[in-house]
């Protein structure tokens, strides 16, 4: 039925999962897929949508690690946005509408594609272990399957509790039942668990609204698209989404069926996303606020169901139900489907390593929401990650970090290993510190050839990303070389309200001026010229864009990263004893002790390690 020993078994094919399956199999490791409903592989949970502000960097950076997100996420767009537009590049995020149902099955077919992998339906219940190290998974109908290593990706599943008013029932998902099994192995293997809970808003008749009565919320006029690789052309047709709000009435509706709310009856006692909250909690929380903004999503090109952001609720279905018809445009509302919240088990990710290797049982990886995190672009690079490093592991090769400075994903992993999360972990631009350096326009320089090394991303992502590179550097330097007289500069900077020049000097140094754009630049008769004779495309035009205008950014970033590498390099043994650093906090050294984590830099991110700790660290180590 199975081969005798696989390189690789994915439990779980969610957002995590899959990357990861894809991961492992393109990396030559023969793997196995398992999972509880072949028919919802890469099923979206929540929201029909990809990326957005930090999540859209991070589903570029899978794209240029050559996973298959971006590329999914493109084959099944309806709407195209580039969120923070009028900021700077560091900000600029992609963002698209999906088509739910188009997403699982273009993200099945491109795995049924992939040599290496095979696929089995059915709830892996345990863990195969000895002597500290994984040797496969049992599952509920009695099978036992080996394999060198083993990748964990069970989402919201986990004893998963789904909460709809005062009724609650075992459910991994809504129509989906629980997995039960891994947990309690787990616990008795040595791990700590937790319990989180997220909740998802009802999803409606988009016939039985009126679209007449909301503001409609269009896509890009010029859209792009999320993959570096040209698998699709940038949409022609979009589909809008459209824009409401709640009012005192809405909210009086709602209140009325607080005591039978889950969230305030004491039924649910985890913690939830804060950055996602109910609309019950909103309420609750803003107080003063007399309404709240509800976007209302197409969930595909065809459906007539509509997915109702900003108002996830655990109330009772009627509740829910009196308080929506009360919105602009939904006064005769028909549901499709409830919002409900589900609670499930997580494990602190303070367990592993920053390959996603738990640090208990050797061979055994963890992936996704099971981690601690909220969303499918964290849960994804996770699985991208652990995938590859499952299949280093098997083939015995050195493992693969990705660093804060070099990418979103080395935050995300970082955080989450260092700081661990007491609350669904969603990514923000503001947990990077180099976010300048981490843009979405540029991905494919910081992580393809990477990947090419690796053996994932494809010799055609590796070309296409040094012709880029290549054009991008050249016409750079054509900006720093070549210079430009007055008579041909000053209508162009006068028409921008930009300080006129007096002597010939080089366009770098007026292109670097904030109100000058590339746009003017191709004004000049030689930049014109330039950028026909080498065909460049809009890409390289933005990057060259980008490099001349931020240099200085850049260049700054870049130094303060060093500054971390040096700290980065200094390495501390393995299962160092803190407890003999007298000098150190006591809740530094019981933190480190528990985190042990492998260079200065990582400890002085440890959460509750003052710089104080880190000094009495260094002067141990004779710095
Ligand atoms: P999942 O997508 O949950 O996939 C897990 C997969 O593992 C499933 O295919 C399941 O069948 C399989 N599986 C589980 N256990 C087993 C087993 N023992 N054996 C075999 N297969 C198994 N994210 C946000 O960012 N914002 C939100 O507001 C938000 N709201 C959410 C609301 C709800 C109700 C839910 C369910 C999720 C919500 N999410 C939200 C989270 C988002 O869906 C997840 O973060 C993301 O899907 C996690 O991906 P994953 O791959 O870790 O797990």
């Amino acid at each position: 039925m199975f081969d005798k020993e696989y390189d690789v078994i994915v439990v779980g094919g969610g957002h995590a999962g899959s990357e990861a399956a894809a991961a492992a199999a393109n990396m030559g490791s023969k793997t196995l897929l398992v999972t509880m409903n072949l028919q919802n592989i890469a099923q979206m949970s929540c929201n029909p949508a990809m990326g957005g502000i930090a999540k859209g960097q991070i589903v570029r950076e899978i794209d240029a690690l050559g996973g298959y997100s971006g590329i999914v996420s493109d084959t099944s767009a309806i709407q195209f946005k580039m969120l923070n537009k009028s900021k700077g590049p560091a900000m600029w995020s992609p963002r698209v509408q999906s088509d739910r149902m188009r997403f699982a099955e273009d993200w099945r077919l491109m795995l049924e594609q992939t040599p290496n992998l095979d696929f089995y339906q059915e709830m892996v219940s345990g863990i195969l272990s000895e002597n500290g190290k994984v040797t496969g998974v049992k599952t509920f109908l009695g099978l036992e399957i080996k394999a060198k290593s083993v990748v964990l990706t069970n989402g919201t599943f986990l004893n998963g509790l789904i909460h709809i008013g005062e009724k609650n029932f075992g459910g991994g998902r809504s129509g989906e039942r629980a997995a039960t099994g891994i947990t309690a192995d787990l616990l008795n293997l040595g791990f700590e668990s937790g319990r989180m809970k997220t909740g998802t808003p009802p999803r409606v008749d988009g016939r039985s609204l009126d679209f007449s009565k909301m503001v409609e919320q269009p896509g890009d006029d010029v859209p792009a698209k999320f993959s570096y690789l040209d698998v699709t052309k940038p949409l022609k047709e979009q589909r809008s989404c459209h824009m409401t709000y709640t009012s005192p009435e809405v909210h009086n509706l709602l209140k009325e069926g607080f005591d039978r709310s889950p969230m305030f009856n004491g039924r649910i006692e985890s913690v939830g996303p804060r950055y996602c909250p109910s609309i019950e909690d909103k309420i609750n929380r803003f107080a003063d606020k007399d309404r709240h903004q509800l976007f209302v999503e197409p969930e595909g090109w065809k459906t007539v169901e509509y997915y109702v952001n900003g108002f996830s609720t655990s109330l009772p279905e009627d509740v829910q139900y009196k308080a929506l018809k009360s919105v602009a445009g939904f006064e005769n509302v028909k549901f499709f489907r409830p919002g409900y919240a589900i609670e499930y088990d997580y494990f602190p990710p303070t367990q592993l390593q920053h390959t996603l290797e738990t640090k208990l049982v050797e061979g055994l990886y963890f992936a996704g929401q099971i981690n601690g995190t909220t969303g499918y672009e964290e849960a994804a690079c996770q699985g991208l990650m652990a995938g590859i490093n499952a299949a280093l592991k098997v083939q015995e090769r050195e493992e693969f970090v990705l660093s804060r400075d070099e990418a979103y994903i080395g935050v995300l992993i970082d955080d989450l290993i260092t700081k661990g999360t007491e609350e669904p972990y969603r990514m923000f631009t503001s947990r990077a510190e180099y976010r300048t350096l981490l843009r979405q326009d540029n991905a494919d320089f910081r992580l393809t050839e990477k990947s090419y090394k690796l053996g994932l991303a494809s010799q055609k992502r590796m070309v296409r990303m040094e012709s880029k590179k290549d054009s991008s550097d050249a016409f750079v330097s054509f900006f720093r070389e070549t210079s430009v007289n007055p008579e041909e500069i000053n209508p162009i900077l006068e028409a921008n309200n930009s300080a006129t020049v007096k002597q010939s000097g080089k366009m770098f140094k007026v292109f670097a001026r904030p109100n000058i754009s590339m746009d003017d630049m191709r004004k000049i008769d030689s930049v014109e010229k330039y950028i026909q004779e080498h065909q460049f495309d809009h890409e390289v035009l933005e990057q060259t864009e980008i490099q001349v205008k931020y240099s200085g950014y850049i260049e700054k970033e870049k130094n303060n990263a060093d500054k971390l590498h040096r700290l980065e390099n200094l390495k501390i043994p393995s299962d160092f004893d803190y407890m003999k650093l007298q000098s150190m906090s006591m809740e530094a050294r019981e933190k480190l002790n528990k985190i042990q984590p492998k260079t200065v830099s990582q400890a002085s991110r440890v959460s509750g390690v003052s710089p104080a700790d880190i000094s009495v660290l260094l002067v141990f180590m004779g710095r």
